[in-house]
């Protein structure tokens, strides 16, 4: 049994999780190795939710716990949400909490931190009662009202450490005068308002959407004689037709197909079935979150108007079931409530997930190879310019996540120049891997071996319960996976002590050239400041962001809230003036910029540069010839 090897391999990980997580995650592995069956079986959490007033946007809890072992009862509210990297305080919205015996009688509850409540004495049993107010729609909160309830959740439930191996039972009410749909990735029971979660991860990893939904499902057959039939169900909350539904679930089955064909099988969903769980609303804020056999899909915008836009969002999370879900970096696993997981992964978790998002769309035909070059180009360029990369390599981008996934702060960060975004910077290594691994072979292998390879050693093996991830990867294992994959352990050496440790950029134009695509500057004769963003008043152009270390504009000291008010003598009030005052000379040449910045008004000499936007051209209509060997490459790659 390969799970039971996990937690001894992985001490590490095992050993920042608070005592009574690393207790029970180790009581669960002895129990599954002497067959949960044969364990003393675990009263199930209760949790009774009900809506008693929807448009007022709260809903109650009615927890119920037995069989308690002994010593003080720990109530908590999560600080942090599977897949989402910062933390969250959900606490806030929680009032009302009584806490009493099976009879009724109140316990004495205090609060020792602000995530936890605490009964130091119980009889063994025991019954919240609480209200949680939730007015978001999106991945990470609660969102109640009068349509619908969009639980995430740590968003939601209290829950208890030390019960973290017990199942779980979730009763939903349906609220008076309403005949609501739900839909979750949480184990189905004989009524359809009432499901089972095998233990606290998957619980938690398990939102639910409870509202006036339409559920299409389909069936993908296996591609693989080993592989069985899945069922794809997608359930939609939107304000708009059937028919623009059953054009975006059609779209959704060419995703679910292309992403199948590069690992050459689906996951098997262990309730049955995947579920996309989608919120289109005027009312919901954009957003998509992946989770183990489910993803929740939300934005403002509705399917009339924007499925082609849409439509990356699901190819992003379903590629997802693979990628973080069960290929999964020991950093996140187990995932902890109590405060934030940090993960030097997420360039691959994430931005490889982003990398394949575009390029399984250009496969299913959902999106045009030129468009797609267009955003790949950005991606590259952004790299190019954006100075984040002189200061942090993508791992430790990756680690800055708890402070830029939906984290918030007063006091300001230098995040704009000092912080390029996993998603991006992975996707941009994930497409530069792509092609290096097809450059030296003719095309023939690519990322999709690579994913597959990383499936087979760290994906597929299931756990020993729904929940858990039985081989997680470290850093090294990437590396090493990488190696086999191409075959040159001096080449998977290389590239990740340079791409990935640390802080050097690919070379794409002769990687891009194979397939023949031009990089290229885009406007090399234009002369510009470097990264600067500029407002423009009646005083002149206001700097509104911190200046890109380096550029031609931090060399000559401005920075931000700085008011330049002329270049070279002429006034400054549009970014057509900036232009014009820039290009009476070539790049490299000196102009004189008159500025005020905290007070100060200074007059500064300032070198311009070369614009270094960088546009991606087909050969075709760069006018260069398109070989046989280039055509066979570009196949291989896109088709
Ligand atoms: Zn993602």
């Amino acid at each position: 049994m390969r799970c039971l090897a996990v937690p001894a391999r992985n001490p590490g990980i095992l050993n920042r999780m608070p005592p009574r997580v690393r207790a029970a995650l180790a009581a669960l592995v002895l129990l599954s190795s002497a067959g949960v069956a044969s364990a003393q079986p675990a009263t199930p959490i209760d949790y009774r939710i009900s809506i008693p007033e929807p448009e007022h946007r709260w809903l109650q809890v009615e927890m119920t716990l037995a069989d308690l072992p002994a010593g003080p009862l720990s109530l908590r509210m999560a600080r942090s949400s599977p897949g989402r990297y910062a933390v969250h305080e959900f606490a806030k919205n929680v009032y009302d909490v009584q806490v009493a015996d099976a009879a009724g009688k109140p316990l004495p509850v205090s609060r020792p931190n602000p995530h936890e409540w605490r009964i130091d004495a119980h009889p063994g049993a025991a019954r919240v009662r609480y209200r949680v107010f939730g007015d978001r729609v999106d991945g990470t909160y609660l969102g109640v009202d009068d349509s619908h309830a969009h639980m995430n959740i740590p968003a939601t439930l209290m829950y208890v450490n030390a019960l973290a191996t017990r199942p779980s039972r979730v009763t939903l009410v349906q609220p008076t005068g309403k005949a609501w749909k739900a839909a979750t990735q949480l184990f189905p029971t004989a009524d359809p308002l009432v499901f089972t979660a095998p233990n606290l991860q998957y619980l938690m990893d398990s939102p639910i959407e409870f509202g006036d939904i339409v559920i299409r499902s389909f069936s993908v057959a296996p591609t693989s004689a080993s592989g069985k039939t899945q069922t794809i169900r997608v359930a939609m909350h939107h304000l708009g037709t059937d028919e623009e539904l059953d054009a975006y679930v059609r779209d959704i089955d060419k995703v679910v197909r292309e992403q199948q064909a590069i690992f050459g099988e689906l996951p098997d969903f262990e309730p049955g079935h995947y579920t996309f769980l989608i919120d289109y609303l005027p009312w919901a804020s954009g957003d998509g979150m992946e989770h183990r056999n489910s993803t929740v899909i939300s934005s403002s915008r509705g399917l009339g108007d924007a499925s082609k836009q849409l439509i990356g969002t699901v190819a992003h999370e379903f590629f997802h079931c693979w990628n973080v879900e069960r290929i999964r970096p020991k950093s996140l696993e187990p995932f902890n409530f109590d405060d934030a997981n940090i993960s030097g992964e997420l360039w691959l978790a994430e931005g490889f997930t982003s990398y394949v998002d575009g390029l399984s769309l250009v496969r299913a035909g959902l999106n045009s190879a030129d468009q797609t070059m267009s955003r790949w180009a950005g991606l590259v360029g952004a790299l190019v310019v954006l100075p984040g990369r002189q200061v942090r390599s993508a791992v430790e981008m990756s680690q800055f996540a708890a402070f830029a996934d939906g984290a918030t702060a007063i006091d300001p960060t230098n995040s704009n120049i000092a912080f390029i975004s996993y998603y991006m910077y992975g996707a941009a290594i994930g497409l530069g891997l792509d092609l290096s691994l097809r450059a030296r072979t003719d095309g023939r292998i690519g990322l999709d071996d690579y994913m597959q390879a990383l499936w087979e050693r760290f994906g597929k093996s299931p756990a020993a319960q729904p929940g858990l991830v039985a081989t997680p990867y470290t850093l090294a294992d990437l590396r090493a996976t990488l190696a086999d994959v191409s075959g040159d352990l001096g080449f998977a050496e290389s590239f990740f002590s340079r791409y990935v440790s640390g802080r050097e950029m690919l070379d794409y134009a002769p990687l891009f050239a194979r397939a023949g695509y031009l990089l290229r500057p885009a406007a090399p004769a234009e002369a510009t400041m470097g990264m600067v963003s500029l407002t423009y008043g009646k005083d002149g152009a206001r700097v509104t962001a911190l200046v890109g270390p380096g550029s031609p504009a931090y060399k000559a000291g401005l920075e931000m809230d700085a008011v330049i008010h002329d270049i070279d003598g002429r006034a400054i009030g549009s970014a057509e003036d900036v232009r014009a005052a820039l290009g009476v000379r070539a790049p490299g040449g000196t102009v004189k910029v008159r500025f005020t910045l905290r007070g100060r008004e200074q007059t500064r000499d300032l070198v311009t540069v070369p614009n270094p936007r960088l546009e991606l051209v087909s050969f075709e209509s760069a006018g260069r010839e398109v070989t046989p060997a280039i055509r066979t490459f570009r196949e291989r790659w896109l088709d």
